[in-house]
């Protein structure tokens, strides 16, 4: 099973394949379990000691960053994404990223934001819509109406506490609806990025 794989520059690190959302344009409905070429559906969740191992047999060297991506939304892991960048810091001076749905407050019942100080480098946070009704209708997500403010909300606590925070939708998006996007990344003072849409 694929724990870790090579991006760019980058070591993706995939912990699960669970999501608060089913977003109709997923990876995961990709029946195969493949995404950019790679099989990422997971027989089961590695445990922590299993992930820092298949990070170690890598060499760090050629790496720019870590990045917590894959097959699932990783802060449906939180607690052990913390626990695995705390080790990764202790080892490799590595920035380290989580691209996220921006759902953790709500999946962890409390505003984590602060445990991400000196751990996590950078947080990209896919916004998907401009409000919370078409979010709903595209996203599906498990919190229902509380899903788009509490991913916005997340965004603009993680500033206080994360050196790069980006919120991001994808280029199919009609050029009014990015704009809109835009403009709510920049009254929370966030990152705005328009990222490739990937099948
Ligand atoms: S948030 Fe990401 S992992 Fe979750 S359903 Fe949507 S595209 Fe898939």
């Amino acid at each position: 099973m694929t724990i870790t794989y090579e991006l760019g520059n980058a070591l993706y690190i995939n912990i699960t394949n669970r999501c608060s959302n089913r977003c109709s344009f997923c990876v995961r409905n990709n029946s195969q379990g493949v995404a950019a070429g790679i099989q990422l559906w997971l027989e089961r969740e590695p445990a922590v000691a299993e992930v820092l191992a298949d990070i170690r047999k890598r060499d760090i060297n050629q790496y720019k960053e870590f990045v917590f991506c894959g097959y699932g939304e990783p802060m449906m892991r939180a607690f052990d994404v913390l626990e695995i960048s705390r080790q990764l810091k202790d080892e490799f001076d590595k920035p380290v990223r989580i691209n996220t749905n921006g759902h953790a407050n709500l999946i962890c019942g409390q505003d984590i934001t602060p445990r991400l100080a000196g751990l996590i480098d950078a947080v990209s946070i896919s916004m998907n819509a401009k409000n919370s009704q078409e979010y709903q209708q595209l996203c599906l997500p498990d919190y229902d109406e509380a899903a788009y403010p509490a991913l916005l909300d997340f965004a603009g606590k993680c500033r206080q506490y994360v050196p790069e925070v980006t919120l991001s939708v994808v280029d199919v998006m009609p050029p009014a609806d990015i704009a809109a996007c835009r403009a709510i990344a920049e009254e929370i003072g966030v990152n705005f990025r328009v990222r490739q849409f990937q099948t």
